[in-house]
Order: structure tokens, then sequence, then C-alpha cells
């Protein structure tokens, strides 16, 4: 059974070919997609030994050698020798996603789709994305245990869904979050607004202390001034 979170993710990865899942943890998401039928192959990369160990006890547990190849290494360079039709990676900061995208550029080629699920930041992501030839086609936004998680498909080619005049707002909002506005998008940014909202005052008191601060120091150089002239 996999998390909510990760069955969306699932939802974007093609079913033909192979998928890469970079910082894969114990393979469940290869697994799950290789183990029912809706993927053909899969990659499950990990830098670090334990969640690599993980991965290798995972796949041999669901029968799936073979079909799912555990790999150990840093990011896209698990791709080394391979293609990857599409590639994965979830779960973590949107500035790590984009470090691995970047170091990883030469394995990049062959990817037909991207799906990425930063935790935070996914600002950063989609701007990588529209930096570097991708075209950003759909977005979708879940809510589990309280966190909420956006998740981001690019493919090689598609409409652009930017639009110059609101291009800040849209890569910081999602181009298509901010029009299909789900429940989950409304509590993240709920929760975004009030932290907003308490920088705000908080920002405003200190400004009228700091007023008050210079207001009375000029009222006592001008007092004692009139004292001494
Ligand atoms: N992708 C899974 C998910 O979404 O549930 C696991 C996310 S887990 C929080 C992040 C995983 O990425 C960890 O297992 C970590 O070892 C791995 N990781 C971190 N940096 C990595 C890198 N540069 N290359 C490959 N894996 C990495």
């Amino acid at each position: 059974h996999l998390s909510k979170r990760l069955e969306k993710v699932a939802e974007y990865v093609l079913e033909e070919g192979t998928v890469a899942d970079i910082g894969s943890d114990h393979a469940y998401l290869p697994v799950y997609l290789v183990g029912n039928g809706l993927c053909e192959y899969g990659i499950a990369g990990e830098l670090n030994e334990g969640p690599y160990a993980s991965a290798i006890e995972k796949i041999r547990a669901n029968d799936l050698e073979g079909r799912v190849e555990a790999r150990q290494g840093d990011g896209l360079s698990v791709l080394e020798g391979r293609k990857a039709d599409t590639v994965v990676i979830a779960g973590m900061g949107g500035p790590l996603i984009v470090s691995i995208l970047k170091k990883g550029q030469k394995y990049l080629p062959d990817v037909k789709r991207l799906v990425l699920q930063p935790n935070v930041a996914a600002d950063q992501v989609r701007y990588w994305l529209k930096s570097n030839g991708w075209s950003l086609i759909d977005e979708a936004i879940v809510m589990e245990d309280g966190h909420v998680y956006e998740i981001l498909a690019a493919d090689r080619s598609g409409v652009d869904p930017y639009e110059a005049d609101k291009i800040r707002k849209q890569l910081w909002l999602g181009p298509y979050l901010m029009e299909k506005r789900p429940e989950a998008f409304h509590v993240k940014w709920e929760r975004e607004y009030d932290q907003l909202k308490r920088i705000y005052s908080q920002l405003q008191l200190a400004r009228q202390k700091q007023a008050r601060h210079r207001e009375e120091e000029l009222q006592q150089k001008m007092k004692w001034l009139e004292e001494v002239l």
C-alpha cells in the first residue's frame, strides 16, 4: 500500500519503458509501479547505504528482481549506461531536487518525463524546468497527515502555461494549481497567508517603535537647544 502522496506521483509515471526513482529509499514507488503492471521496468536509485539496503530487501520480498533494480549512487549518476523514460525525484526539498537535476544534466536527454515532488520551494523547481527546456504539463497537490505536497509533471514539449505578466505569481503558486485551486491548495496558502500577516504586523510594530524612539530623540534635542539659545 502506497501513501496518498506517492500514489499521486505514480499517476504521472509513463507506463511505457523504465522509471528511475531517484532517492527511492525503500523502493516503494518502483515496486508498486512494476508490481502492478503500471510500468515495465524500475530503477531505484539511492545515495545512502541504509536506504539502498532497504530497497534491495523490498525488491526481493516482492519477487521483482530482474524487473526492479536498486542502484547505489549520487542522483542521476545511477542512469550511467541505462535509459529511463520517466525520472521521479520525490520527498526532498526543492533546492536538492534542482541540484540533482543540474548535476545530472548529461543523463536527461533520453528522459521523456520528469515527475518531481518538492517538499518545499516548488517555485525553484518550476523555475529550473522553465529555464531548461521542460514544459510543465500538470500539477497536483495532496494533503496527508497534515502536510501538503505539490507534485509537478514535465515533458520535453507541451504548451507553456506561463504568461509574461503573471509569471512570478505563477512560478510561486503553480500555473495549474492556481487555476484548479483544490482543497489542499487552500490549506497550504491559507497557512502561508496567516504567516505573512503575522510577519507583516510584527514589521509594522517594529517600525512604530522605531518612529517613536526617533521622535523622542528629536524632541529632546530641540528642548536642549531651546534651553541654551
Ligand atoms: N523518494 C521517497 C519518497 O518520496 O518517499 C523517499 C524520500 S526520502 C525523504 C529521501 C531519500 O533520498 C533518502 O533515502 C536519501 O538517502 C536519498 N537521497 C538524498 N540525496 C540523494 C542523492 N543526491 N542521490 C540519491 N539519493 C539521495
